[in-house]
Parts: structure tokens; C-alpha cells; sequence
């Protein structure tokens, strides 16, 4: 499967306008170029090219061996002074090889993170380095250092927060086990740093704490997985101090709760409760071993290797205790242990993050309305089984894939051209049809998938029958045979097994176990059965045809997906792609062939094609004279903005090479407008 993946690629890179001319750069400097060479063991080796004919070129590579290739194996190498620069923008030969070349050489050293461009690749160290902390922190505050970090990240955030008055958000993605919630808890640290009013900031981290213990789990691929997606919205006071917070989670993956595949593990909160309960509360609950559980010892794992639960509980109790949940609605929420079906926990769940958000609310005396949101969201999945959870986070993916392509090729690009200034577009992979294929009406895969679950005698594969029979002339769509079917995301082509999607877009919702919880003693359950009712009660008052039917997982996913992106629409964002070094968590272990298949799903070797041809700064000729007009030393020959800039540009010498001006604005490439900001901050 690897050299298939590889060759694929390869021929990718040799069709690409981008391999050709660098085929034409090979020729002309021909002999003695250092080159990347693919060679038969299935891997990039470098080596220097002693002859070059049309069809073939001796090479020497670097561990001494003479071979001879066609030249179209080859790939200029850069220079090695260029060796593990922290922008990938600073590469002289953009290909491949030299992009995975230079983040292991940075990984190796530590330093996990690079630019590629506007955007943060961050490579999990799966250990701890020396790269957080007070320090760190201050360091990026006062601007001392600009070596890519998520403190950087969150710091830009910060500025163009407070600079220009608008709200930004920090969108995290990457595979399962590529660090997102780790980097995550970063960049809240670094706003918790920046202070709260009445200790908000330490709050909001104990509210992510709850969260995890009860929405993470053990998996295959991460022994701290999130198994829900999550914006965490945070606020700011005038004087960019935290003042609350508010948290929207997405698709709980519930099934979790009753079954799980072999070495995995329910939701932490079980564990540590079965492994931390003080004497009194086990006797009051009853609590036994985790092993005595049905619900918590399928998957075969009941612990984590380094990882105390019963330590765990203890810091949840106070967690809990901070975002002042009580202690009788602690005691959170486990009689409902009993009764664990499925719907109770996702209920729990939402209760939960109800009562967070309500001790996050932001308070009167913060009114400025500035936000910074971190959306941390599960990663493009494509496993050998693929089901109705995966169609749905793939889909997600998708959504957030066109966000990101429309902020840095589509509206850059367009941007440039509305200006009229010297461009050539640059390509990239445009997902809009896969797009289409979800949500198209009447004829797309959710539509398809709503009409299929309203029918009573309707099965996964008459489902599947259904949407190959619509779907099948759609270049986004594969057919498949015996219930299956394909779909071709961004990130590669994805088979989905039909099975189960039936019944978990309709979420049946069984009254005896509404009753059953309706009948206990306590509070909570009460609450969160007549929550379920009455939710479902509400919606399908709404309808008409089908009175019956609650509203389906998928139609709500969508629409929250779709107010998330509206709500990400009025920031302005900033990306943070998470790689995943190796699929075995260990340290320093850096598998080429994992990490170039994470850098072509996020499209992070075009991004970087495209900041490094293009212009990221950009100002209207009338906001460049106010902020740096003052700085002119001659004599104001005119009024007027435009020429205003132009005499700045003169004054501080900006080479042409680097800025444009359009009919509106000047675009400025990347780092050229430092010298500019540090002369009007002197001032
Ligand atoms: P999922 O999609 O499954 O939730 P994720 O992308 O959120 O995965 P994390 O839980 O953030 O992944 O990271 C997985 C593990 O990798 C962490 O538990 C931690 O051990 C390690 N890790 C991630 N980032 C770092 C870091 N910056 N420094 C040290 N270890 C890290
Ligand atoms: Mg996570």
C-alpha cells in the first residue's frame, strides 16, 4: 500500500507545472546540482548529479552510491544552509522531499513547530519539550522572539484582536492523536496568562478539564481522544483582560458509552470514579470495580499505562468545585450510571456543558463584545471499516477544508485580481463539489439518507441502493457493491460501509428508558429525561407529515456545522495544521510516509506556494498614509493617500520587487513591512 501511496504521489509531483519547471531548472544547471532521488527502496535519498542526458542521469548519492535514473526521479535539493528554516516560505526549491527534509531536521532538534506561510504546522514530540512556561510566554508578549510557537499564534490572535477590533478564532485540525487538544490547552494557557477578572482565566481551564474526563477516551490511535468536537469561545474585556467564556460541542460519539472496539475504553470519568470515589460515596452509590462492569470492561482496557484515574477523580471533584457545579448534582450526574443508555450520557453531557457555560457567562462589567475562539474538532478519518460517525466528521472536515481554502487561495487570489495587480493564479484542490454531493436537495447524500430514514420498512441497503442509484454519474461518488459505497474527499477517497446509518440517523429515543429515569429519586435524572422529551416533543410539534420522527443526527449536525461556519465567517483565522510524527506515540520517531500523507490532506505544500508568490500584508492607500504618513521627513507634496504611500515607499527605500499597488490597496510581501511598524513604534 505504501509504494502504491507513493507512486501515486510521485506522479502527482512529475504531471504538476510546478515539477516541470523545476525539471528545466535541473537541466540548466545540470552537473553537480544536489538533488532529492526516488529510489527503488521507495524513499527520497539526496545526491549529486554527475552527468544529465534526455533520458538519463548518473547520480551519486549521499551515502556514496552511484546510480543511474531517469531524470524524472528527480527533484532539485536546496542548498544545506537552508536546512531547517522555521519558514517553509524560505525554501528555494519547494517540492516534497525538501518540505519533509526540513521539518525533520527542525523535529529533531525540538523545535516541533514551523511556518508554512500564514499557516502553523505543529509535529506532536509525543514527550515533553522545553518550549512552554512563564518565560516562553512573556518572551512572545514583549515580541522578543519570533520562532514559530502556538504562543505566536495565540499572540497575533490577541493583537489583531485588540488592534482592530475584531474577533478571531484559532482553528486546530489534524488526524486523531496529531496533538489538537494538546495545542489546544496551549493557547489557552497563553490567554489565561494574560489575566482575567475574578480568576475567570483559571476556570475556563478547569471547565476544559470536566470536559475531557467526560467527553475523552482511551482509542487505538490516542489515549486522550476527544470524542466530540469543540469551539471554545473566549472573552475579553476593553482592556484585554478574560472576563468569560462559552463552550459548543459537537456529535458526542455516544455509542462509546456501550460499546467500543478491543483495547479501547469508555468515557475516563467511569474509571476514575470506579478508582477514586472516596469510601463514603462508593458506599452511597454503590460503586464496584470497573472490572465488574459490563458497560466499562468490553474493550478488554481498563487502564492507561501512566495514568493514575483515581488521581484524576480527585482533580475532577475539583474542577467541578470550581465551576460550581454542587455537590448533590455531582453525585454529576453518576446515578444515571445505572441506567447507562446511551441518550442519558449524551443528555449528561449537554446538561453539563449547559452548567459550564452558565458559570463562564460572561458578566455585565465585560461588554466590549471582543472574542478569540479555538475550535478544536476531530480530524479527517479513513479507517479499513468506515461508518455513519465518519461520514459525518469527514463531511465536518470538508466544511472547514472550504473555509480554509476560500481564506487563503480564494479570497487572497480574488483579492489580488479585483486590485489589478500582476498575478498567475495559483491552483489548489477546490472541494466544492464533494461539498455538493452532502448537501445538495433533493439529490444529495443527506437528503437522500432523511427520505430513507422516514420509510419504516427502508434498510441500510435499500439506503445504499438508493444513493448509488441517484449518485452513480457523480464524479465525487464511487459506486460500490453489498451495501458499501466511496466517497473522494480532499483528503483522498474514503469507502463507507452503510450499515448502521439507518438507525443512528434516526437516534430512536425509547420511552421505556425516559420512564426509567423519570422514576428515580433524584433530581438530575428527572431533569435530564424531561430534557429528552421535551426536546424531541418540541420538534416534532414542528412537523407535520411525519409527527412521529424527532429531528435526525445528521440534519442537526449540519446545521450546527453551518452556524459554526457562519459564526467562523466573522473572524479572522488563523490555522494551526497538527501532524502526527508516527502512529506508535513514541519520541522521535519520524515516519516520512505518515507525515507527507497529513501535509497533502491539509494542503499545506500549496499554501506555502502561494505566500511565498503572493503579498499578505495589504493596506488601503488611505489606511497606509494615516498609519505611516507621519513618518515622512521631505516636504507633503500632496494631499492626496496614494501618493502620500508612494513617497513612504521612497523614503524607507521598499524595494519594487516587494509591494505592489492596486487601484485600492498595497500589497506588500511577507516581513516587508516590519521596518515600517518598528520605525512608528519608536516614534
Ligand atoms: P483526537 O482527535 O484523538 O482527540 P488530538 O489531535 O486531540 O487527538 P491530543 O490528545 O492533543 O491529540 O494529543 C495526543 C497525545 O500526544 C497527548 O496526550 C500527548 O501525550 C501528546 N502531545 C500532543 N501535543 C503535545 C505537545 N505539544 N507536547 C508534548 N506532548 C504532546
Ligand atoms: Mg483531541
Amino acid at each position: 500500500f505504501g509504494s502504491k501511496r507513493h507512486s501515486r504521489n510521485e506522479r502527482k509531483e512529475v504531471d504538476s507545472p510546478y515539477f516541470k519547471s523545476m525539471q528545466v531548472e535541473i537541466e540548466e544547471k545540470s552537473e553537480r546540482l544536489r538533488v532529492w532521488c526516488w529510489v527503488p527502496e521507495g524513499k527520497w535519498e539526496t545526491g549529486k548529479i554527475q552527468s544529465l542526458s534526455d533520458d538519463e542521469s548518473e547520480i551519486l548519492l549521499s551515502n556514496g552510491k552511484g546510480m543511474k535514473v531517469s531524470p524524472e526521479v528527480l527533484l532539485p535539493a536546496n542548498p544545506s544552509i537552508l536546512d531547517g528554516v522555521d519558514d517553509l516560505i524560505q525554501l528555494s526549491y519547494l517540492n516534497e522531499p525538501s518540505v519533509l527534509h526540513n521539518l525533520r531536521v527542525r523535529f529533531t532538534q525540538n523545535f516541533v513547530y514551523t511556518k508554512a506561510g500564514p499557516v502553523l504546522v505543529a509535529i506532536n514530540p509525543f514527550k515533553a519539550v522545553p518550549l512552554y512556561g512563564k518565560d516562553f510566554i512573556s518572551a512572545y508578549r514583549e515580541k522578543q522572539t519570533d520562532s514559530p510557537h502556538v504562543y505566536a499564534i495565540a499572540d497575533a490572535a490577541f493583537t489583531g484582536m485588540m488592534r482592530d477590533g475584531i474577533n478571531q478564532s484559532i482553528i486546530i485540525s489534524g488526524e486523531s492523536g496529531a496533538g489538537k487538544t494538546e495545542t489546544a490547552k496551549i493557547a489557552m494557557h497563553y490567554f489565561a496568562a494574560l489575566g482575567g477578572e475574578s480568576g475567570m482565566e483559571s476556570e475556563i481551564l478547569e471547565a476544559n478539564f470536566i470536559l475531557e474526563a467526560f467527553g475523552n477516551a482511551k482509542t487505538s490511535r490516542n489515549n486522550n481522544s476527544s470524542r466530540f468536537g469543540k469551539l471554545i469561545e473566549i472573552h475579553f474585556s476593553s482592556i484585554g483582560k478574560i472576563c468569560g467564556a462559552q463552550i459548543q460541542t459537537f456529535l458526542l460519539e455516544k455509542s462509546r458509552v456501550v460499546q467500543r472496539a478491543s483495547g479501547e475504553r469508555s468515557y475516563h470519568v467511569f474509571y476514575q470514579l470506579c478508582a477514586g470515589a472516596p469510601p463514603d460515596l462508593k458506599d452511597k452509590l454503590k460503586i464496584k470495580e470497573a472490572m465488574e462492569y459490563d458497560y466499562l470492561k468490553k474493550g478488554n482496557c481498563l487502564r492507561i499505562d501512566g495514568v493514575d484515574d483515581a488521581k484524576q477523580f480527585r482533580l475532577l471533584t475539583k474542577a467541578l468545585n470550581a465551576v460550581g457545579i454542587l455537590k448533590e448534582d455531582q453525585t454529576k450526574a453518576t446515578d444515571g450510571r445505572d441506567a447507562l443508555a446511551k441518550a442519558i450520557y449524551a443528555s449528561l453531557f449537554d446538561w453539563l456543558v449547559e452548567k459550564i457555560n452558565k458559570s463562564l457567562e460572561i458578566g455585565d462589567n465585560c461588554c466590549s463584545g471582543r472574542s478569540i475562539s479555538i475550535l478544536d474538532i476531530y480530524g479527517f478519518e479513513s479507517f479499513y471499516k468506515n461508518g455513519f460517525e465518519q461520514f459525518c466528521i469527514n463531511y465536518a472536515n470538508e466544511r472547514l477544508q472550504q473555509h480554509f481554502n476560500r481564506h487563503l487561495f480564494k479570497l487572497e487570489q480574488e483579492e489580488y485580481m479585483e486590485d489589478g495587480i500582476d498575478w498567475t493564479n495559483v491552483e489548489f484542490v477546490d472541494n466544492t463539489d464533494c461539498l455538493n454531493l452532502f448537501e445538495k436537495k433533493p439529490l444529495g447524500l443527506f437528503s437522500l439518507l432523511d427520505e430513507e430514514s422516514t420509510f419504516p420498512k427502508a434498510t441500510d441497503l435499500t439506503f445504499a441502493n438508493k444513493i448509488t442509484g441517484h449518485l452513480n454519474s457523480n464524479p465525487c461518488f464511487k459506486a460500490e457493491r453489498g451495501g458499501t459505497f466511496g466517497i473522494c474527499h480532499y483528503a483522498g477517497e474514503v469507502s463507507y460501509d452503510a450499515s448502521g446509518f439507518l438507525e443512528k440517523n434516526r437516534d430512536p429515543l425509547h420511552s421505556e428508558s425516559i420512564n426509567l429515569l423519570l422514576s428515580c429519586q433524584s433530581e438530575l435524572p428527572k431533569l435530564l429525561a424531561s430534557n429528552m422529551t421535551s426536546a424531541s416533543q418540541r420538534k416534532s410539534s414542528r412537523r407535520t407529515s411525519f409527527s412521529a420522527q424527532k429531528q435526525t443526527v445528521s440534519t442537526k449536525f449540519k446545521a450546527q456545522l453551518f452556524k459554526l461556519m457562519q459564526q467562523l465567517e466573522g473572524t479572522t483565522p488563523h490555522f494551526i495544521r497538527c501532524i502526527k510524527p508516527n502512529s506508535r506515540h513514541r519520541a522521535g520517531l519520524y515516519d516520512s510516509e505518515l507525515v507527507s500523507h497529513q501535509l497533502r490532506c491539509c494542503g499545506v505544500l500549496e499554501v506555502v506556494r502561494i505566500s511565498r508568490a503572493g503579498y499578505p500584508t495589504r493596506f488601503t492607500h488611505q489606511q497606509f498614509a494615516e498609519r505611516f504618513g507621519f513618518l515622512l521627513v521631505g516636504p507633503m507634496l500632496s494631499q492626496e493617500p496614494l501618493s502620500i504611500s508612494v513617497a513612504i515607499l521612497q523614503q524607507f527605500n521598499i524595494h519594487p520587487e516587494m509591494y505592489q499597488v492596486g487601484y485600492t490597496k498595497i500589497f506588500f510581501r511577507s516581513g516587508q513591512i516590519s521596518v515600517l511598524e518598528e520605525c512608528r513604534s519608536r516614534v
